[in-house]
């Protein structure tokens, strides 16, 4: 599966969000790389699905501007920016089959049958679901509902692939065997990835660059081995477990 998606940088400038007086974003600046694999990392509340949220055009910013290259995108609408989202908890649809799920997507858009048919093998085969295609969400184990939502995501062929903590809900062991799934479909499609999490393992084994934030801000940005190495911030040190 090759991505539609020739864009050389994503950019966020001064993205603010308020919700009534509490400002969840307060100005976030980022440049993202087109193939990067880049966490939000923090702690519960510190705005990370917010600022998601902003990215996929589910809420709209209260400040500040999103940018794919040189087009302004924060005033499309969420289908117009045609982003994937896996989220927490994945939402399928319970009455219809694992194929039928992930051809959901394709359908609104028009793809015509045969092209979908295609892409949705394609998908499953990533995800290496095919075996369970004609099974309903129900008759799958978390993991693999969750593998569902990943493809649901991936086979619209995204610019950027946006995910909320979207294994928090699977026991350990699953976490770690989807961690490296999730490496390896984000490597083999090369697409671009935001992974939204609190776990500072999970950020540092899975991104190429840790976005590390504090109450509605950036702290600290940078690849796993110059935050473990150089924490910035006490606040960075404590979180990334140097003091106690
Ligand atoms: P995180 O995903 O990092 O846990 P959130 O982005 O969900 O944090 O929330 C950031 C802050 O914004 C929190 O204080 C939260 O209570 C607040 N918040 C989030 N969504 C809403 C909303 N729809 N209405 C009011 N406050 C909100
Ligand atoms: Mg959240």
């Amino acid at each position: 599966m090759t991505s539609a998606a020739n864009f050389r940088e994503l950019r966020l400038d001064g993205m603010q969000r308020a919700f009534g007086n509490l400002n969840a974003l307060k100005g976030i600046d980022l440049r993202i790389s087109r193939g990067e694999f880049i966490a939000l990392l923090g702690p519960s509340g510190c705005g990370k699905s917010t600022a998601l949220n902003c990215l996929a055009g589910l809420l709209p910013l209260t400040g500040g501007s999103i940018w794919l290259d040189d087009r302004r995108i924060d005033t499309l609408r969420p289908e117009e920016r045609g982003f994937g989202m896996v989220f927490q908890n994945y939402a399928l649809f319970p009455h219809m089959t694992v194929r039928r799920n992930v051809a959901f997507g394709l359908m609104m858009k028009g793809v015509p049958k045969a092209e979908a048919a295609k892409r949705v093998e394609e998908a499953l085969a990533t995800v290496r679901l095919q075996a369970q295609a004609e099974k309903l969400p129900g008759q799958l184990s978390g993991g693999q509902q969750q593998r569902v939502a990943i493809a649901r995501a991936i086979v619209i062929e995204p610019p950027l692939v946006l995910m909320d903590e979207p294994l928090s809900n699977l026991d350990a062991k699953l976490r770690l065997e989807m961690r490296a799934e999730i490496r390896r479909i984000h490597e083999g499609l090369g697409s671009t990835t935001i992974y939204v999490t609190h776990d500072q393992e999970e950020a540092l084994s899975l991104a190429d660059r840790i976005v590390v934030m504090r109450e509605g801000e950036i702290r600290q940005v940078g690849t796993p081995q110059e935050l473990y190495a150089q924490p910035a911030h006490l606040d960075v040190a404590d979180f990334m477990g140097y003091r106690n």
